[in-house]
């Protein structure tokens, strides 16, 4: 793997992955009636900086845009054209309209970056007959209510009531692997009102139309979808089989009382296995309880599921329960991959959705809610900040090195270094930028001042 990357390590590097978003923007459609002396393109590069550079406002964003600095180094790292940056407000105006499918397509081609240059293999995931798997996580999280402003994608709670409220989800879903740490996001769906309807999203519908976007992006990758219990259903199951994929799915007790009841008729008839590890060095204990092919519900044609029950005892002898359906086929040589790859769901929660709303990023902050797209297309733009970030963290030395300087190193620390010497210093180049942060820079200190 590392010779793979080392061979092609630019493609990595922040000028080369924000180049490539900069090229999709340029081919936005320009829906301005009048065309201003700022390039279209200037819009949505300028908004991406603003999530980049992790602003937790647009206002504050507009402070800094007409400082020369700022507006020099906007166009030399984001590609903003003659340093015309539109104010907040224009950027909201021009930004609303626009297709939200258009904030997608980035994220096809980075991830093509990622896969032509061996970046991928590192996430490969191989239990019994699968081979180069991908896991990927999915799951919906909240993005913003409101109880006053209303926009065309806006779900409605409580419609024509007096309590009437207005809110946003989304969709996210990232490959991820047991042993790695950095996820790869895929374009994310918003779980919003589709044109011209009156109802509500869902989760139900968004995941259909996340999966159905998936599969047209990337045909041939596959993939063992991970998802919580909300999903152990026979319509997703049927869907996932549908898409040609594979799953391991969160199931519990109180929603599965059937699937229960099915394994503890089997385990009475000596047909659930049962298989222990020992852990020795991190004295943890994995117990595991299996049966295959078990009906997943009462209804005449269920699918037939395998099913997982799974304890970990802890060093401290504390016990963790876990239950998981699937259709890889579970044997004592199996369990053990599969139960680390079930367990590889919360990389969605911890490793994606928190990270993009408490570590920097500022997913559940309105940047401006608009009355077409706009909350969504900010939303879209965060998670295209984090994937070109995780990519950097994944791959690129230059942002390895500035990231793990200190002894304690945190994401928040870099990102600060990144929006102070943004703000601050003139910066010809990301590896200018990031060579600085790593070994020091030229700035001159501030003249002593006696007036
Ligand atoms: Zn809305």
């Amino acid at each position: 793997m590392g010779t793979a990357i080392q061979k092609n390590i630019r493609h990595f590097s922040a000028s080369y992955l924000i180049k490539t978003v900069s090229d999709c923007f340029e081919n936005i459609p320009d829906h301005r009636p009048n065309k201003s002396s700022i390039p279209f393109g200037n819009f949505p590069k300028s908004a991406f900086a603003v999530m980049h550079q992790k602003f937790d406002s647009l206002l504050g964003f507009d402070e800094e845009r007409l400082e020369p600095t700022c507006c020099y180094n906007l166009e030399k790292l984001y590609h903003v054209k003659e340093g015309k940056v539109p104010s907040d407000t224009r950027m909201r105006e021009v930004l609303d309209p626009i297709d939200p499918v258009e904030f997608k397509k980035p994220f096809k081609e980075l991830f093509s970056i990622i896969q032509r240059n061996g970046a991928l293999q590192g996430y490969t995931f191989n239990c019994g007959k699968l081979k180069d798997h991908y896991l990927l996580p999915i799951d919906g999280t909240g993005l913003f209510y409101s109880d006053t402003s209303r926009c065309a994608d806006c779900c409605v709670k409580n419609e024509g009531k007096k309590n009437e409220t207005y809110y946003h989800n989304i969709m996210g879903g990232c490959l991820a692997h047991p042993n790695r740490k950095t996820v790869i996001p895929l374009a994310p769906e918003a779980i919003c009102r589709q044109d011209g309807s009156t109802k509500n999203d869902c989760e139900k519908a968004a995941i259909r139309r996340f999966l159905a976007q998936v599969k047209k992006d990337h045909p041939r990758l596959h993939l063992v979808i991970l998802l919580d219990g909300l999903y152990a259903d026979n319509p997703t199951v049927a869907m996932i089989k549908e898409f040609g994929w594979h799953y391991i799915i969160v199931a519990k007790d109180g929603n599965h009382v059937a699937l229960i009841e099915a394994m503890n008729a089997l385990y009475d008839q000596g047909e659930v296995h049962h298989h222990t590890v020992v852990d020795a060095p991190n004295k943890t204990t994995h117990k595991f309880r299996y049966a295959n092919n078990v009906p997943l519900n009462l209804q005449d044609e269920t699918e037939h599921v395998n099913v997982l029950d799974y304890i970990e005892i802890d060093k401290k002898g504390i016990q963790h329960f876990w239950c998981w359906i699937t259709d890889i086929e579970l044997t004592n040589d199996t369990v053990e991959s599969v139960m680390r790859g079930g367990r590889c769901r919360w990389r969605i929660e911890n490793e994606t959705f928190n990270t993009l709303k408490n570590q920097g990023y500022q997913l559940e902050h309105s940047y401006g809610h608009g009355e077409k797209h706009l909350a969504t297309n900010f939303a879209y733009l965060t998670f295209l900040a984090f994937l070109v970030d995780q990519i950097q963290e994944l791959a690129c030395p230059q942002f390895q090195q500035a990231l793990n300087k200190p002894k304690k190193p945190t994401r928040k620390r870099l990102w600060r270094k990144i929006t102070s010497f943004f703000l601050t210093l003139r910066i010809d180049s990301w590896g200018s930028l990031f060579r600085a942060i790593s070994h020091g820079s030229k700035a001159q200190d501030i003249a002593f001042d006696s007036s």
